[in-house]
Order: structure tokens, then sequence, then C-alpha cells
């Protein structure tokens, strides 16, 4: 059996049990349950399935866990936080996210001029926004607005052309200014794949002149008392605390020597995202745990302050990742399993056939448990050689054939009778013997991040988890692109079942998806989103909620600007009615492939 490292990396979200892999939470319903509750409304293709309740659980242990660090500390500071949009901003989960969000007064940053409309459409009232990023006098503008509309919002400046254009846009509007924060650039520079967030040839922030360049405008126009926050950002996905402990300790000096300069307002320090999440399903990747991130932030912060003399400054946070990953799970139908075109009944071997076929033959009858393994090993040479020579014209189409179908067919029946004994010889093959499984979705829109940057997720099957997977497995997706694909890795290894898909669907779910995936993907192909859907529970049942369906085609045309209306026109033209009917439904159908098809349908 193979557990799928569930125990590594979902954080007892799900659990596997019966053989299926199910929710760990009220009635804990299978993942497969839900998916044909959503199928039985005729949604069919991939589907992305969120859990409202476990982002939730992200932001209520995220404060529980800063605030037990803050009471064992007897720290002087509170500890706020704001949920960066970038990471996720679809209204099905920015809506629950901000409602449980209320209790704890947790607040939302904008990078963007559109990210910070939502911001002050929907924060809760009181709850913090912060804007990063780079503004133009337009953007700050709208943070004038948003402060007139009663919010408590701060403009952290990544340059001094933005003060400028804080000072100018107050001298003109004479709103009250926002709160303004200073995003230092550190000299310590970040870990993870994302390090260039940080360190002192990041794209972002002040260099030290710059802050006392800025602290001495700010001064001087009389707005000392708008200055309130010290932010930085070293990256996301931190898989070590290290670089965190030095970023604070700069910042945290930086701080400590403003406030003693004279900033009487200042009184925060922004430590920006970067909590990681475990994504692998073999070995820890993240090294440290969010208590220690808590203590060592108080701790460190409690240090400098009083080192320097100054009040314990407020902490926020900005962490994104770790709210909103584990919240997602994409679910992705298997449509065909590669070796299944090699099925015995097409098998059809002549009167008299090439040698190394009639082998093959004996192979496949011969084979007994013992053998299998030195068989299978047979099978894949012969394999090879008859290739080469049907490559030279020595055997013909159907020999061809022949020698794949046997071949298959021995790997098969050697697997089957080795799973239980030797397993482990098995897997030597692996390489060899990989089974490839065509699934209903698109890498480019779905797992961005295993494409851009090869982000790992993990994998598991919804159903057969008290089986033993036996098949070393390559996924594809429907793309017409070679990149859709995730290969075989023996060095990470993913093992699925071997099902006979006439028979039953075989569903496989990639988890912890719920950060950056849904704004980065990408329309290759055309393929839209998938069909989304909250999961929520009422009174140990479950509601399916914001059911977003994927796009139509007709829908997808016209976002890439085509005239929909000339589309139809032409489409028209040359057909009678009932033919140009049916085309009209197809245009309203989504691009994922159907794997049912009644000409009859309405
Ligand atoms: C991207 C970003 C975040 C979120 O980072 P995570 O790794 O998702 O926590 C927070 N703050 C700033 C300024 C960012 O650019």
């Amino acid at each position: 059996m193979n557990n799928y490292g569930i125990d590594i990396w979902d954080d007892g979200n799900f659990l596997i049990e019966n053989g299926l892999a199910k929710v760990n939470y009220e009635n804990k319903p299978s993942l497969l349950s839900i998916v044909k509750e959503v199928r039985e409304q005729d949604f069919k293709g991939p589907l992305l399935l969120r859990f409202p309740h476990i982002t939730k659980k992200q932001i209520t242990t995220l404060y529980n866990t800063f605030n037990a660090s803050i009471q064992e500390y007897k720290y002087k500071g509170t500890f706020n936080a704001v949920f960066p949009l970038k990471v996720n901003q679809l209204p099905s989960f920015v809506h629950p996210l901000v409602q449980s969000g209320k209790e704890f007064n947790y607040g939302l940053e904008a990078g963007s001029k559109a990210e910070l409309i939502i911001a002050m459409t929907y924060n809760n009232l009181n709850a913090p926004i912060t804007v990063n990023g780079f503004k133009d006098k337009e953007m700050i503008h709208l943070a004038f607005i948003a402060k007139e509309k009663g919010h408590n919002i701060t403009l952290i400046i990544e340059g001094i052309n933005e003060l400028e254009t804080i000072i100018e846009v107050q001298k003109q509007t004479s709103l009250s200014s926002p709160n303004i924060g200073l995003r230092v650039r550190l000299h310590s520079g970040g870990s993870g794949i994302w390090a260039k967030s940080g360190g002192i040839n990041s794209k972002f922030g002040l260099t030290s002149t710059e802050i006392l360049e800025a602290y001495e405008m700010i001064k001087e126009h009389d707005m000392i008392n708008y200055l309130t926050m010290i932010h930085f950002h070293i990256g996301s996905a931190m898989n070590s605390i290290k670089p965190l402990k030095k970023a604070l300790r700069e910042s945290g000096h930086i701080y400590a020597e403003l406030k003693n300069l004279g900033a009487n307002n200042l009184n925060a320090i922004n430590i920006g995202g970067g909590l990681a999440v475990e994504y692998s399903a073999y070995e820890r990747s993240r090294f440290y745990s969010l208590q220690e991130f808590a203590s060592d932030v108080i701790f460190t912060l409690k240090d400098i302050a009083k080192q320097k003399g100054v009040e314990e400054p407020n902490i926020f946070t900005e962490s994104g990742r770790f709210i909103s990953a584990s919240s997602s799970v994409l679910i992705t139908p298997v449509l065909e399993l590669f070796s299944s075109e090699y099925e015995l009944e097409h098998l059809n071997l002549k009167e008299k056939n090439p040698p190394l076929i009639e082998e093959l033959n004996a192979l496949y009858t011969d084979m007994a448990k013992r053998t299998s393994y030195e068989y299978m090993h047979d099978a894949i040479d012969y394999m090879e050689s008859l290739l080469t020579l049907f490559d030279l014209g020595y055997i013909d189409l159907q020999d061809r054939s022949n020698a794949e179908i046997l071949t298959h067919q021995i790997i098969k029946q050697a697997i089957n009778k080795l799973e239980v004994e030797d397993y482990e010889e098995l897997k030597k093959l692996d390489e060899n013997i990989q089974e490839k499984y065509l699934l209903n979705f698109s890498m480019f829109q779905s797992l961005p991040d295993y494409w851009g940057i090869n982000q790992e997720f993990p994998i598991m099957p919804l159903t057969h988890l008290d089986k033993k997977p036996t098949r070393s497995a390559s996924l594809w997706d429907i793309t017409c692109d070679s990149d859709g694909e995730l290969p075989f890795d023996s060095k990470k290894p993913l093992y699925l079942h071997d099902v006979d898909l006439n028979k039953e669907d075989y569903f496989i779910g990639f988890f912890n998806v719920g950060a950056y995936q849904d704004t980065l993907g990408m329309r290759h192909n055309l393929f839209s989103h998938p069909t989304e859907v909250n999961v929520i529970f009422k009174n140990g049942q479950i509601v399916l909620d914001k059911i977003n369906e994927s796009q139509t085609i007709i829908d997808i045309l016209e976002d890439i600007d085509y005239d929909t209306s000339d589309i139809e026109k032409r489409l028209k033209e040359n057909l009678d009615i009932n033919t140009y009917k049916i085309l009209e439904k197809y245009l309203n159908e989504n691009n994922y492939l159907k794997t049912i098809w009644s000409y009859n349908d309405k």
C-alpha cells in the first residue's frame, strides 16, 4: 500500500479510510462522493473543489499561534494580518475569506489598482488594508479615497517618487492621507526559489540612504504622524527560517532608529509573506513550524526594542500561500490508460510469425510467478529488436501490432504476479514499464506553477487507496503541447492503479493548489478554468455553493475578442437549421472532453 505521502503534506485536512480519500471534517465525506454529486448536475471535466473551512482553520491557526507567543513573551505589541490578494483574487475565494476573518480583524493587501478596488469594496471596515507594489498617482489617489470611505489603509512606498506623489495628492485634494509605510531593501536575501524578492539587488524597497531621505521629506511636509509602518518581504515559500531572522534584525533596527529620530507614530513592522506550505509527498521541505516562526519574530523584535529603548512594535504579516494553498483540490478524471490500446482481443497472430514474435507468444503463455520478472525483461528486449526490424522493413504492421500487444500483456501479467511477491524487484523496471494516464485537464490552466517553475504538488487518486498501486505513472493533459506532461521521475516516483475505465471512473486529485494557481493559469489551447465549487459544511451536510462552470466555447471566444455574432452568422451559412442547432449547442458547452456523446441530446 502507498499512502501518497499524505502524512507529510495534508496537515490533517484529509484522510484515507476504506480505500477512499476523505475530507477530515464533520461527517468526513469522501472526495469521490462530492465529485459524484457535482457530476450528477451535469458538470463534467476537471473540477476545482474549494473548502472554505480549511481557509478559516489557517486564519485561526495563524492568529492563535502568534497571540500565544505574544502572551508567552509578555510582548506589548499586537498581532495583525492581511491576505495578499495576488495569491487568489477570485470572488468565491475572497468572500468566504473576508467573512471568516471578521472576528480577527483580518485585512487585505493589494498590489495593483484592481486589487485595491477589491480591497476597498469588500474589506471589513476596521480591518487593515496594506498597499504594495509600484504605484502611479491614480493608485495613490485611490488609497486616499479608501481612507475617506473609512478604511484603515497604509500605503507602503517602494521609492521616493511615490512619497512625492502622496504629498502632491494630499495638497491637490486636501483629503486626509492614508498611513505611510516604508519598504526596506534588505541587505540580507531570502531563501527558496523566490529569494529575489528580498536582498540588496531586489526589485523592491528603499535603500538606507533613501529611508533617511524619505524620513526628512515626511517631516518637512508635516506628515510625520502618518508614518506608521516598516515593511519587508523576503520572498515566497521560505524553506528555512534563518533569512527571516536576519531580515527581522535589520528591519527592527531601522524601526528603532527612526523612532529615536522622532517618528512618533511609527508603531508597526510588517514582515510580509513567505510562510511555506508542504508540497512534497516524499520528504519534508519546510524546516520550521509556525510556532517557531512566531516565537522567532516576537523574540527578535522584543530584543531589539529593549536594546534600543523603544516600544515593541505591532506585528503585521501578509502570508498568502499559508492561508490559501491547502483549501483547494483539483480533481481530474482519467480519460485513458495508454496500455488499454493493447488489449488481447486485438491480437491477430498469423499462421507463420517471425521468430521473435513466436518467442514473445511463448513467454506470454508460459509465464509463471517464478519467471515473470525475467520474462518481462526479455519481452522488453524483444520488443526493441522488433521495432528495429520494422524500421528496416523486415516485419510488417500486423507483426508490429502483435508484438506491442504481447509485450504489454506480458508486462501487465508480470506486474500482477510480482506485486505481492517481489515489489522491490518490480520497481527496478519502472522506467521501462510506465503507464501513461491521460487526464481531462490542462496543466497550463490548472497547474501553471508546475509548468513554469516545476513546483511539485501532492498527487493522490481518490479511490483504490486500499490497494497497492502497481503502475509507474506519467500524467498527460489534453493540450496539444508536449510540455503538458508530468513525466515519471524515479527519484519521486508516482504509482497509480491499473483500472478498467470501461467499468469505473478513476479520479486523480492534486492537492494544495489554492495559492497562485487560479489566476496565473493560462488559456493555452483555449481551455478555461475548470468547473469550480465551494464545498460548505452545514449541520453535518455538505452544500455545493457558488458553482462556476468552466466557460462555454462561445464565451471563451468572446473573451479573446472575437465578434460572436459574426461567428454565429458565418457558421450558419450553408447549414440547415437543424444542423445549426446542434452546432449551437456545442458552442454553448465547455471545451474539456466529454466521455459520452449522445447525438439525440437536446
Ligand atoms: C507575494 C507577496 C506576499 C505573499 O507571499 P506568500 O509567499 O504567498 O505568503 C506578501 N507580501 C508581498 C509584498 C508580496 O509581494
